[in-house]
């Protein structure tokens, strides 16, 4: 990885596949799945978010009926798109319906400074466990001044990719916790780093994720079991809920409350490799 770093700067999601591909290797020769190798001690259950970024409210509505029907009971409103009456009224209607739900909310960077500063704080009575990254990843003064406003804790994503960026957002108070991803990190062994430099500053740590198949959703999952777990739950249930047909050949384990990491060698389930092969788009690379 020391050797992709000299030859390539940046591209974290592409250098995620490749260390994922190196430790599923490590795994697969030592018997060990990735989670030991990284220092794990044994599989936790780590809780299930899903997000709800529909703008139809009926089809959410739907997919949450039987998302919590199944167990799920953390859920993470994608804000911002529409007018902040729209989440506001997600977020009271969800409360209603789903008495045992936690619920947060994700700008996805989606607010101007001016109209952040004004709406955000009408949310702090909501019960939110976290509002997300409502301004651009480097208005850094407007996350931190939300976070001293606020009571309902702010969660750094965009703003944090890195380790460095991870530092400055700390020192600069820019939240109270960060969504790490294994494709902002660069792996999940940089992201496990990220995750032990979030904790020693007292911040939460949710597991993120780049709207991903079975196979970093795995990989995400080691990451998170070889640091006993994050407090804030995971965001690991495309495989199951929203892909026509995953790229694991098993069931992506966990469609109810939590998800467990497999404990068999390397990543812990075999890939369908013939429809990686079918869905690939250079077919020679893959002979
Ligand atoms: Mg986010």
């Amino acid at each position: 990885m020391h050797l992709a770093d000299r030859a390539l700067a940046g591209h974290p999601d592409a250098k995620a596949a490749l260390e994922t591909a190196l430790l599923d290797l490590d795994g697969q020769v030592a018997g060990q799945p990735i989670w030991h190798l990284l220092g794990g001690h044994k599989p936790v259950p780590v809780d299930l978010s899903m997000s709800i970024a529909n703008p139809d409210w009926a089809q959410d509505i739907d997919l949450m009926d039987r998302a919590y029907e199944a167990g799920l009971r953390l859920f993470k409103f994608k804000g911002g798109f529409a007018d902040h009456a729209f989440d506001v009224m997600r977020v009271k209607a969800a409360r209603d319906r789903f008495p045992q739900a936690r619920l947060r909310l994700d700008y996805n960077q989606g607010l101007s400074s001016e109209t952040a500063l004004r709406d955000v704080p009408k949310l702090d009575d909501l019960g939110l466990d976290f509002i997300e990254q409502p301004v651009t990843a480097r208005d850094w003064q407007t996350m931190a001044d939300l976070t001293a406003r606020l009571k309902t804790p702010l969660l750094a994503d965009e703003s944090v990719f890195d380790p460095l960026d991870l530092d400055l957002g700390i020192s600069r108070r820019i939240a109270c916790g960060a969504s790490i991803k294994i494709a902002k990190s660069g792996g999940p062994g940089r992201g496990l780093a990220m995750i032990k430099q979030a904790r020693a500053a007292d911040w939460s740590v949710y597991g993120g994720d780049m709207f991903e198949t079975g196979i970093s959703h795995l990989a995400g999952l080691h990451m998170i079991t070889a640091a006993g777990g994050v407090d804030l739950g995971c965001e690991f249930y495309h495989a199951n809920w929203h892909v026509n047909r995953d790229v694991l050949a098993e069931p992506f384990p966990g469609t109810g409350k939590t998800l467990t990491a497999p404990s068999a060698p390397g990543l812990g389930l075999p890939v369908d490799e013939g429809y990686i092969r079918h869905t690939a788009t250079d077919h020679q690379a893959l002979k």
